[in-house]
């Protein structure tokens, strides 16, 4: 395995002021990252993420993006328009676009497809919800979503990052435990065993509260390749001993 990535997702926050602050704050402490490192802003602030971070350790992506290439598709935002403006990374499938925005998993295996044909990799979000878990349902609905990537984008699947991100777990303070992070990075790294040859070549993230005083035991765990940062991500501090609690 390479370095582990660690990717702060904003959301739906920030400003231009803010921003500056925070990614000063952040180059300003970085130094030679033992991490990969990025950040995934809104769409708007894409140009001065370019702008503050080209030439830096930190690259820099998205939180969507379209599954159609070009067109009438009021709102959207096209992998060749993420490419202008120098990203990396696309977050696809995220929960809250899962469940606010009817993202099913079809859609997004197109959009990961998508990403993948203009040479931006995809994060792709799995996790299942608390009725979920409490139903003993973990295992097979993150499975089946991954599943549909798999399906879609065939051998291109090493070139994917994928994050578990339990529902339960985001933005609630509530973690899960190392072990039972743990757990489920294994039932998705023997179904990318199954799709191909060199399943350790995918970054599988954790994400969901994780922060400065959990991140070094989530970390640690043998199939935990980095982490899918929110909250935290927002404080140049925390965000930096994450960084550093991947070495
Ligand atoms: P929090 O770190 O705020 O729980 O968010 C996790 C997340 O959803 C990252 O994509």
């Amino acid at each position: 395995m390479s370095k582990k990535l660690i990717a702060g997702n904003w959301k739906m926050n920030g400003s231009l002021a803010a921003n500056e602050a925070l990614v000063q704050a952040m180059l300003a402490g970085i130094g030679q990252p033992p991490a990969e490192v990025a950040l995934c802003a809104p769409a708007p602030y894409l140009a001065q993420l370019q702008a503050l971070l080209q030439g830096s350790p930190i690259a820099w992506g998205s939180q969507d993006v379209s599954a159609h290439e070009q067109g009438a598709y009021t709102g959207e935002i096209s992998v060749a328009m993420l490419k202008d403006f120098g990203c990396r990374y696309a977050i696809v499938g995220h929960s809250e676009r899962r469940q606010y925005h009817g993202e099913t998993d079809e859609i997004v295996a197109a959009k990961a497809q998508r990403a993948l044909s203009s040479g931006i990799t995809p994060i792709v979000c799995v996790g299942e919800t608390l009725a979920e878990r409490e139903a003993n349902e973990t295992e097979s609905v993150v499975k089946r979503q991954l599943a549909a990537v798999i399906h879609t984008v065939g051998h291109c699947i090493t070139e994917i990052v994928v994050a578990y991100e339990p529902v339960w777990a985001i933005g609630t303070g509530k973690t899960a435990t190392p072990e039972m992070a743990q757990a489920v990075h294994a039932v998705l790294r023997a179904q990318l065993a199954a799709a191909t040859t060199n399943p350790k070549r995918v970054h599988i993230l954790y994400g969901g509260s994780m922060n400065a005083a959990n991140a070094a035991s989530l970390l640690a765990q043998p199939d935990i390749d980095g982490g899918l940062i929110g909250g935290a991500s927002l404080k140049a501090a925390d965000f930096l001993q994450i960084v550093a609690a991947a070495g």
